[in-house]
């Protein structure tokens, strides 16, 4: 469903800093770096460290994560279809804001359709959506279950979880992949680490 336009009468205010400016002083370039991942799967795990990594090179990087922003920026959304695609559509809309300030925005939400990942990235420009398809077999993630919602959603008390009753859709064309049942979180996050390094996003 498409989102329902309300605000009328509005005009783009145009700044006298270019975004490039904004970059050279960062030394960095804007870009988000998406995960995706069933539950469980690491994604939050990885992106802490991460951006710890990333903050130790002097690298501005800002963490948006599934479970803190449906505290509040989207704490009127549930977890049909239409609420994970709004969802996934207003984050896509902050970490765009983030590029554009030349902060790396590293997001973590499980975003289990293609066509909501690919709407984001068709948002931003070539190059700024590094997709990054956390890993994980069903069994292991609810092997690890930390917050024990497969165990919930497994009694039926939990409905539409992503992998028992909610489908994932595992991306196709992800940037980096990774296999969290063979590489630990360190050495995901260098993965995305190294990935950022060669693609000239930690220079500007
Ligand atoms: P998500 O954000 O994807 O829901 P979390 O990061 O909250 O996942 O939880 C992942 C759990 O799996 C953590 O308890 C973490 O310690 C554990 N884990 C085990 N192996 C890995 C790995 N290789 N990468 C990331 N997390 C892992």
């Amino acid at each position: 469903m498409a989102t329902e336009v309300k605000a009328t009468n509005i005009t783009w205010h145009e700044g006298s800093v270019s975004r490039a400016e904004r970059e050279k002083l960062l030394n960095q370039k804007g870009v988000t770096v998406w995960m995706t991942g069933l539950s469980a799967s690491g994604k939050s795990t990885i992106a802490c460290i991460l951006e710890q990594m990333l903050l130790h090179e002097k690298k501005h990087a800002y963490r948006l994560d599934g479970d803190n922003v449906r505290h509040e920026l989207n704490k009127n959304l549930g977890f049909s279809a239409e609420d994970r695609a709004e969802n996934i559509r207003r984050i896509g809309e902050v970490a765009k804001l983030f590029a554009d300030a030349g902060v790396i925005a590293i997001t973590s939400f499980i975003s289990p359709y293609v066509k909501d990942r690919d709407a984001v990235r068709a948002n931003l420009k070539a190059g700024e959506f590094v997709e990054v398809y956390v890993k994980v077999s069903l069994e292991a993630a609810e092997k690890r279950d930390p917050k024990g919602l497969y165990k919930k959603a497994r009694a039926g008390q939990l409905k539409g979880f992503t992998g028992i009753d909610d489908p994932y859709e595992a991306p196709e064309k992800a940037e980096i992949v990774i296999d969290t049942e063979v590489v630990p979180p360190e050495g995901a996050a260098r993965q995305i680490l190294d990935y950022l390094e060669k693609g000239g996003y930690l220079t500007a």
